[in-house]
């Protein structure tokens, strides 16, 4: 009952994973607490096949996972924090999208994924949104400039909420993946860490006391815009050298292209698992640069864990040792010594990982019987 109260709805296989029991032990107590009606069964469908979902009464539905970035939009759906995705779409979206066409077309998907998993959108929960782009986790509203600047403004958690009619969690890609390492990955059970997203830019979701830390208006953790080189290249935010403008993975792409012509940061991954010497000192040199800013970030909060994801984590083997070595050469030796650098466990799915976490918590909040639902 406790697992359930926890994660949601969840399949007998689940509960069965989650609690340690046989299979066997689960299905007769599953049986039993459904004659005394203490839970609900509820057909679904889960990795294309048939299966029960248990729940406790007034706890079903559905929560949804929206990761806006400037070039996709996915969305995916589970019925508990911790299950198996039900189901899932990417759509590519053309540079500087517009919001109000991106935000419908998020929110017909949302709609289409329950019609393939055969349940009514009625039954959406809540939304988590994952934002490539700092976000002011309060109030709701895209702010930045330079990031999406057609966002720039847009009260997307109002807008969202007014398409799907349920609870929106509105956060950044770096804080949505924090939360989602924390609660199923790499950070789960550490008290102060950093999750590091590095793809076109690098930004930091922070973790202290073992919750994330957005600061006071949600965009703590922009460590992208840190200068390393004064005399650096301009930045998209307008300052100079910029972490950003030295490992930004079209950066990176782009200081090969004298040597190895039009790359993609896949292709430039690629041409370093075959050897390539240009691609490899590319990617040491990254993870050499984001080690200088990340001795920073080590000197300032001291913590136990940091873990690199986004696009740079499939270029790891060449990136974390340099990283390593350049944190070792910069952060105070106490501080450097108690770090540990780890891949990220969720990979592409870290996000969505933490929005479906961050609906869950806004749903039992907004639910109305969520006091009685406790005892
Ligand atoms: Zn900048």
């Amino acid at each position: 009952m406790e697992t359930l109260q926890r994660e949601g709805s969840l399949t007998q296989v689940e509960i069965a994973g989650v609690t340690g029991l046989s299979a066997a032990s689960i299905s007769t107590l599953v049986r039993e607490l459904n004659d005394e009606g203490a839970v609900r069964l509820e057909p679904s469908i889960r990795n294309g096949r048939r299966a029960t979902l248990v729940s406790l009464p007034g706890q079903r539905g559905m929560l949804a996972g929206i990761a806006i970035g400037d070039r996709d939009l996915r969305v995916a759906v589970v019925a508990s924090p911790a299950g198996d995705v039900l189901e899932r779409t990417r759509l590519p979206l053309p540079f500087q999208h517009e919001p109000d066409e991106t935000l419908a077309r998020a929110a017909r998907l949302v709609a289409d994924l329950h019609t393939e998993i055969g349940r009514p959108v009625s039954d959406l929960r809540a939304v988590g949104v994952a934002m490539q782009a700092p976000v002011d986790s309060v109030s709701g509203q895209v702010g930045s400039e330079s990031v999406m600047p057609r966002w720039s403004g847009v009260m997307l958690t109002e807008a969202l909420q007014a398409l799907l009619r349920v609870p929106v969690q509105l956060d950044n890609d770096a804080n949505m993946s924090a939360l989602g390492e924390l609660r199923a990955g790499v950070l789960a059970g550490v008290a102060n860490g950093c999750y590091l997203r590095a793809s076109h830019g690098v930004s930091a979701g922070l973790v202290i006391g073992g919750e994330v830390f957005s600061g006071v208006s949600g965009t703590a953790g922009e460590i992208g815009h840190v200068t390393l080189d004064e005399n650096g290249a301009i930045c998209a935010c307008g300052n100079r050298g910029c972490l950003d403008t030295l490992v930004g993975s079209r950066a990176l792409v782009e200081s090969v292209r004298g040597s190895h012509g039009d790359l993609r940061f896949t292709d430039l991954v690629t041409l370093a698992g075959r050897g390539d010497v240009g691609c490899r000192r590319v990617l040491a040199d990254a993870g050499m640069h984001l080690g200088v800013a990340v001795a920073g970030l080590i000197n300032l909060l001291n913590p136990e864990v940091i873990v690199l994801g986004g696009d740079l984590l499939m270029a790891q083997e060449w990136v974390l040792g340099p990283m390593q070595d350049s944190i070792e050469r910069r952060a105070l030796p106490s501080a450097a010594a108690s770090v540990e650098l780890r891949p990220s466990a969720l990979g592409a799915d870290a996000d969505l990982r933490g929005c479906f976490v961050a609906a869950a918590q806004i749903s039992s909040f907004h639910e109305p019987d969520s006091a009685h639902r406790a005892t």
